[in-house]
This record gives C-alpha cells, sequence and structure tokens, in this order.
C-alpha cells in the first residue's frame, strides 16, 4: 500500500503520541523547556551612554558579579530607540577585548622611539606638565594693566563623546586654571 497524505499525517500523530511529544510540540510550557534560559538572566541592568560619537545612543549593560555579560541598545531611549550602528553594536568590546590599551604610548622630545608607560605615569606626568605650563605663562594683568589672570599657553579640546558632567568637570577644572582657549572636535 503506497502512503497517501492523510496516512503520513495519521502516523506522524501516532509517532508524536508514542514518544510523548505531544506536551513539547502542542503547549507553551513544553516549548519553553526547550530554550536555554538567556544569558542576561538575573543580571543587574545599568542604563549607560555610548561613548563613540555625539548621537548619544542610549545602552543597556548587564552585569553579573562586577562582570558585564551583555551590552545592548536600549528600546526606551528616545534617541535610537533600542538601534545602534555598527561602532555601538561593538562597545561591549571596550572593556572586554584583550587588544585593549592599557598602557600609554610615550615619545619624549627630541626621541625618534616609542615607550610603553604605564597609565599612572601618564596622568601624573599630564599634571606636573600643566601645573609647569600654568606657572611659567600665568598673565596676571593686560598691557593695559586690566586684570586677566590668565594662561595663554594651554588649552582644551573637546570630544563629541564626553557627557554633561564631563563637560561640567573639565570646563571648572580648565577655566579655574586661567585656560581661555576652550573648543570642541565638532567645531573644528
Ligand atoms: S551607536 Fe553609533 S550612532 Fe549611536 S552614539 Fe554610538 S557610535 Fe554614535
Amino acid at each position: 500500500m503506497g502512503i497517501t497524505r492523510r496516512t503520513f499525517i495519521k502516523g506522524l500523530g501516532s509517532g508524536i503520541t508514542a514518544l510523548g511529544l505531544t506536551d513539547v510540540i502542542f503547549t507553551r510550557s513544553g516549548w519553553a523547556a526547550l530554550v536555554p534560559p538567556a544569558k542576561t538572566k538575573d543580571t543587574q541592568v545599568t542604563t549607560s551612554i555610548c561613548p563613540y560619537c555625539g548621537v548619544g545612543c542610549g545602552l543597556i549593560a548587564n552585569t553579573r558579579g562586577g562582570k558585564l555579560i551583555n551590552v545592548e541598545g536600549d528600546p526606551d531611549h528616545p534617541i535610537n530607540e533600542g538601534s545602534l550602528c555598527s561602532k555601538g553594536q561593538a562597545v561591549f568590546e571596550v572593556v572586554t577585548s584583550p587588544r585593549r590599551l592599557k598602557k600609554v604610548r610615550y615619545r619624549a622630545p627630541g626621541s625618534d622611539h616609542w615607550e610603553e608607560k604605564p597609565l599612572d605615569w601618564a596622568i601624573q606626568t599630564l599634571a606636573q606638565r600643566i601645573k609647569a605650563t600654568r606657572d611659567a605663562s600665568f598673565i596676571t594683568k593686560s598691557p593695559t594693566g586690566v586684570p586677566v589672570n590668565r594662561t595663554e599657553a594651554l588649552a582644551s579640546i573637546g570630544g563629541a563623546s564626553i557627557n554633561n558632567e564631563e563637560c561640567y568637570l573639565i570646563s571648572k577644572l580648565t577655566r579655574a586654571l586661567g585656560i581661555v582657549y576652550l573648543e570642541h572636535q565638532a567645531r573644528l
């Protein structure tokens, strides 16, 4: 006897019953049991902003035990509504990539080669040089005797990824040092 459509479906039904798969195939809980738990299950959820450009897309970061598990677009964020460009989608790597730079490369004045230096050294050296430059160039009065209290030997250039709070702190610090050349890369 040949197999007709009717006998095939009948046989399939009997097979499913015989194998006890009816709960798996025909119920929601049956399917759910086959789906592995989401990797973001039981994680701490933190919202953030993509650091790469001035669009400022919203992110959701999931951490477990202090370890970053996942980063994705925030669907509730009014700018990106959950979407991210290719750079934003790779933002997970900013934290996790083994190629992330953890030292600075420094070429001393007059030197012909680069040296690797620790980040702490770079921050301390920058602070010392800013202080020395500011002290050496500080102008208290203009040529006409007007008090100005500024330095014209230092400048600050901001980037589009700097957020409001960072802009506030940079502005406060640079103005306190007497820096008058405050610029932003988007205007250059
Ligand atoms: S996801 Fe892309 S467009 Fe959005 S802020 Fe990041 S780099 Fe800019």
